[in-house]
């Protein structure tokens, strides 16, 4: 018997360069294993920022003048990522071409094809 072949997928609004974006679009966040590495690093420091901002007193505006000059350094280092692959935006920033919405795409699920939860995307 032959086996059963799926449509393709790269038709549905879910459908990211091979992967599957369903389930971080109904649970934004949820999956910690989705998220850019780089993201969650930044994400760890800041939390780390606003302890200590609070155990010294800062008041919400001190932080966050401190916290911007520190967010312009972060910015500005390299994507401590193997995978990173850079991408000029239009107003020249450089971005990571496999970040979308928080997430990376590498680190999403592979579309296997048309299944129960396609749906067409707006863009066809
Ligand atoms: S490849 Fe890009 S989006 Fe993915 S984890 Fe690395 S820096 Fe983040
Ligand atoms: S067809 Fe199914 S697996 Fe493929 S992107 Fe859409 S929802 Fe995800």
């Amino acid at each position: 018997m032959n086996p059963l072949l799926h449509m393709p997928g790269d038709a549905c609004r879910f459908w990211v360069a091979g992967s599957c974006l369903y389930e971080e679009s109904m649970n934004p966040g949820l999956r910690a294993e989705f998220s850019c590495t780089v993201l969650s690093a930044l994400e760890g420091r800041f939390d780390e920022f606003v302890v200590r901002g609070e155990i010294l007193g800062l008041t919400s505006e001190e932080a966050g003048r401190i916290w911007e000059h520190r967010m312009a350094q972060a910015l500005n280092i390299d994507w401590d990522c193997a995978n990173f692959t850079a991408l000029q935006d239009d107003a020249g920033e450089i971005l990571c071409r496999h970040f979308i919405e928080g997430v990376c795409v590498l680190r999403l699920p592979p579309c296997a094809g048309r299944c129960r939860r396609f749906e067409l995307s707006h863009d066809e």
